[in-house]
């Protein structure tokens, strides 16, 4: 994901609607170029101030608002990411046992 594309994503971002690949772009971008990070940050807090934000805002710790959010994204991509991996673990063992199976019948 460039910086176009992220700034075309803030919003999508912010209301959690990117897939899980698009979040793990979108935070590594922003984690990596200052320039975006600071723009989401000014961004999210104008969204924050505004109360165009869907979370409800326990404290208004502005300055930590924007890192506790992609800290809870980058949980939530290893979260899933996790959860495809032991998915495609089950998928190729049920495909391991399902030619055991077939070799066990059919000898
Ligand atoms: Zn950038």
């Amino acid at each position: 994901m460039n910086c176009e594309e992220v700034h075309q994503n803030f919003d999508a971002f912010i209301g959690d609607r990117l897939s899980v690949n698009d979040t793990d772009e979108f935070i590594r971008h922003v984690s990596s170029c200052r320039d975006c990070y600071d723009e989401l940050e000014v961004y999210y807090m104008i969204q924050a101030v505004t109360g165009e934000l869907k979370e409800d805002l326990e404290s208004y710790d502005l300055v930590h608002l924007l890192s506790d959010k992609l800290a809870e994204r980058r949980r939530y991509v290893r979260r899933r990411q996790r959860m495809h991996f032991v998915f495609a673990l089950l998928a190729a063992l049920l495909l391991i046992a399902a030619v055991y199976a077939l070799l066990y019948f059919f000898k």
